[in-house]
């Protein structure tokens, strides 16, 4: 149902607490009403809801713990815990979907007979549930609101795609569409989970951050007036948003304390203005053995 990554304001802790619960709850009635129907497409989806209430009560979680101040064990703060929540949410959804296709796949070959009206009962319940979270977002305007909105409009054509199921099978029984539904269901989680992880697993990996340039970086720092070259430059991200870079920049000429401030006073302008938010810089002189130079 749910979803929801960036939050700054301070009762946005509450609100997630109140979409947790009430994500939470759905989960469990949609999981039972999916086994009492027997439904494989609404347990499918149940899957999906999963991953929303986790990932919601995750970010209500971290929402403090991962603003948290550093420590002298954790000296970069608690920024990545929400990445290995996330990872661990991807994971899940992803385990989740595999076990599902292994269910469902066999109910193609003998499909078994649904409670249709129950299923009505909860595609109904569904779509009022999630179009009311549709409705009440609509009216947001961000970026992060309208992937919002876009993920519930999901959710919610996943509970029109069941209810139609469930009409269809009041007048003619083709207790297939249940099952097919199913792994249509279980194959968007799995592709959206992977789509979500394949960030997740680059920051892991210290790929560079994907929102900055890195030719733009160097060229823009190689163009600062008393700087000869750089090397040894390090770029990466904890989280996607604070940004992390060390460089040793070489001077033109002598080191004097006036131009080792102003050369680091004028890279700090280019870093910050390139969201990047912390940065240390070594400085050389132009003859200066340094161990660093391909490392
Ligand atoms: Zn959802
Ligand atoms: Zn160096
Ligand atoms: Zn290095």
């Amino acid at each position: 149902m749910k979803h929801s990554h960036h939050h700054h304001e301070n009762d946005s802790s509450k609100n997630l607490k109140v979409a947790f619960f009430l994500n939470f709850s759905f989960t469990i009635i949609e999981l039972i009403g999916g086994i009492y129907t027997n439904s494989v497409a609404i347990i499918a989806d149940s899957l999906h809801d999963l991953g929303d209430t986790l990932s919601l009560g995750l970010s209500w979680f971290l929402e403090k713990y991962s603003s948290k101040d550093r420590s002298k064990k954790f000296s970069y703060g608690y920024k990545r815990f929400s990445l290995l929540s996330a990872l661990i949410n991807s994971a899940i959804l992803i385990i989740g979907s595999i076990v599902i296709l292994y269910k469902t796949i066999p109910r193609l070959l003998n499909p078994e007979t649904s409670n249709y009206v129950g299923m009505l009962l909860l595609a109904v319940l569904g779509m009022i549930v999630n179009g009311v979270a549709v409705f009440k977002l609509k009216k947001g305007s961000s970026l992060n609101e309208k992937v919002v909105a876009w993920h519930l409009l999901e959710d919610l054509l996943g509970w029109i795609a069941i209810f139609i199921i469930s009409i269809i099978n009041q007048f003619i029984e083709i207790p297939i569409l249940d099952p097919i539904l199913a792994v249509i269901f279980a194959i968007v989680i799995f592709y959206n989970a992977i789509k979500n992880l394949k960030p997740i697993v680059a920051i892991f990996l210290q790929s560079t951050p994907l929102d900055v340039d890195v030719n733009e970086l160097e060229t823009k720092i190689k163009n600062i007036k008393t700087i000869n070259s750089i090397h040894d430059m390090h770029l990466w991200t904890m989280d996607s948003e604070n940004h992390i870079l060390t460089i040793h920049v070489v001077l033109k000429g002598k080191i004097t304390p006036t131009k080792v401030k102003s050369v680091k006073k004028q890279i700090r302008k280019v870093v910050y203005s390139m969201k990047i938010k912390h940065v240390t810089i070594e400085v050389e002189e132009k003859n200066e053995i340094c161990e660093y130079n391909d490392c």
